[in-house]
């Protein structure tokens, strides 16, 4: 059986669900306060409450507890924007990850940067093998 993914609706309802996102919105692992200094664990509830993430006013919940006075949403221009860095950034990864050795007994170093010429330091986790790193001035970060 053949199953149709109609990805332009995907994408439009990603679209949506970052214009209706608060910029100050960290995540639901991120600490208290979010970027805006607002304690949504202290106004909504603890996060491991069964619909947390529908309580919430930061994303796009249909009912939230309540009206954050602080949320502010990013234009559709600063949308397409960092959509593009992210793609840009994405762009980049497969250069660096084929520059960090594959021996798994390296577990640091430096590579170039594909974008600046800067050092992308990496390390890998002795316990499972992931990388994670970055480039010094900020052109590519990853965590595999
Ligand atoms: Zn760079």
């Amino acid at each position: 059986m053949t199953e149709t993914v109609d990805r332009e609706a995907i994408r439009a309802r990603a679209r949506a669900s970052r214009l209706a996102t608060c910029k100050y919105w960290r995540g639901a692992l991120a600490q208290p306060p979010c970027g805006a200094g607002v304690d949504l664990v202290a106004r909504v509830g603890p996060r491991r409450m069964a619909g947390w993430a529908l309580r919430i006013p930061c994303c796009d919940a249909a009912a939230p507890v309540f009206a954050c006075e602080r949320k502010c949403v990013p234009t559709p221009e600063e949308d397409e924007a960092r959509q593009r860095a992210i793609g840009e950034m994405l762009a980049l990864l497969p250069a660096v990850m084929t520059a960090i050795p594959s021996d798994k007994s390296i577990t640091h170093g430096e590579v170039p940067c594909p974008k600046c010429g800067g050092p992308v330091r990496w390390e890998r986790s002795p316990v499972n093998g992931h990388l994670r790193g970055g480039c010094a001035a900020g052109c590519v970060s990853f965590i595999q």
